[in-house]
This record gives structure tokens, C-alpha cells and sequence, in this order.
């Protein structure tokens, strides 16, 4: 049954836990109980965020690009199980804000381009409220994906979804 009337929304947040520290193979920070994270660059740990898609340059690195769409699929999936989102919406709308631990650099003064960021993360939600049953497919009348905000704060890197279950749609 299509839920008709708009349900509570649900924030759904991301944080870094530190960045990447390149020393040997995998990541080489020294945790507080002495031993190496070890994990891949890719790892979400490392990244408050998808990464541009400016890193896939023109198509080039493919495995790459699976790769860090399928982590993010699964970490999106666990937030989304996490945050209690009633499954078997309609249609979801989804807002975004990102976070960045810099400002952008000298000179560069305009700072990220939202389309970058936008689309790695469009891609993986929709397929995670998918593949779990919060919607019934990613199709554009069941997943609209609305504002994306930029914040900065020194130091933080981190996603907030907002996630608005809302009335079914239908073609005339
Ligand atoms: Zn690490």
C-alpha cells in the first residue's frame, strides 16, 4: 500500500572519523589503543562525505568508482536502518548539507562545485533506500533528491541527510 499522507522526516548524519594518514599499506594513524586503522583510502571512515567526482577524472578509474559507491551504499543502508525510516514510502524527497573542514584555498574563493557532490551522493542513497525497501525503486517520481547545502567548520567533514517521506506520485 502507497503511504498517502507525508510521515515525520528523519536526519541521517556522517561524520569523519579522522583523515587518512598515507604510510605504507593502509591507512597508518595509530588509534588510541595503540594499534594501526589499516583501512583503505576509501574507507568512510576517511571521508565525511562521497569524494568528488572529480576524482574519476573522465572515466578512467571504474574500479575505483564501484568501489567507493558500493561502501557508501552499504554506510548509507546502516543509517538509514539506523534512523527507524518506516519502509514502503511512496516517494521520498531528500535534503542534503555537506560539510567541509576547509575553506576553500587562497585565491579560490567560490570553493566546492555543488554538482561534484551532489551526484556521488544522489547515487549510492538511492540505491540503498532501494535495495532496502524504503522505496520501491529510485526512479525519479520515487526519489527526489532537493536543496544541497554547503557549511563549512574547521576540521569536520560530514554529511546530514534529511530524508521526507512524502505522497505517492503518479504519470497523468
Ligand atoms: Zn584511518
Amino acid at each position: 500500500m502507497l503511504d498517502l499522507q507525508p510521515g515525520e522526516p528523519v536526519v541521517l548524519e556522517h561524520r569523519r572519523d579522522h583523515a587518512y594518514v598515507k604510510v605504507g599499506r593502509g591507512c597508518g594513524l595509530i588509534l588510541a589503543d595503540g594499534t594501526r586503522c589499516g583501512l583503505s583510502k576509501n574507507a568512510v571512515e576517511h571521508h565525511g562525505f562521497p569524494p568528488s567526482i572529480n576524482l574519476f577524472g573522465s572515466g578512467a578509474n571504474r574500479w575505483a568508482y564501484q568501489d567507493i559507491k558500493q561502501r557508501w551504499m552499504d554506510r548509507f543502508e546502516e543509517l538509514l536502518n539506523a534512523s527507524g525510516l518506516e519502509r514502503g514510502h511512496g516517494r521520498v524527497l531528500v535534503e542534503g548539507e555537506w560539510t567541509f573542514p576547509r575553506r576553500p584555498a587562497k585565491g579560490g574563493r567560490f570553493g566546492p562545485d555543488q554538482g561534484n557532490y551532489r551526484g556521488p551522493t544522489e547515487k549510492p542513497f538511492g540505491d540503498a533506500l532501494e535495495r532496502g525497501g524504503w522505496i520501491a525503486g529510485d526512479y525519479w517520481l520515487a526519489y527526489q533528491f532537493g536543496e544541497a547545502t554547503y557549511r563549512y567548520e574547521k576540521d569536520v567533514a560530514m554529511l546530514r541527510l534529511v530524508v521526507f517521506p512524502m505522497p505517492a506520485e503518479t504519470f497523468e
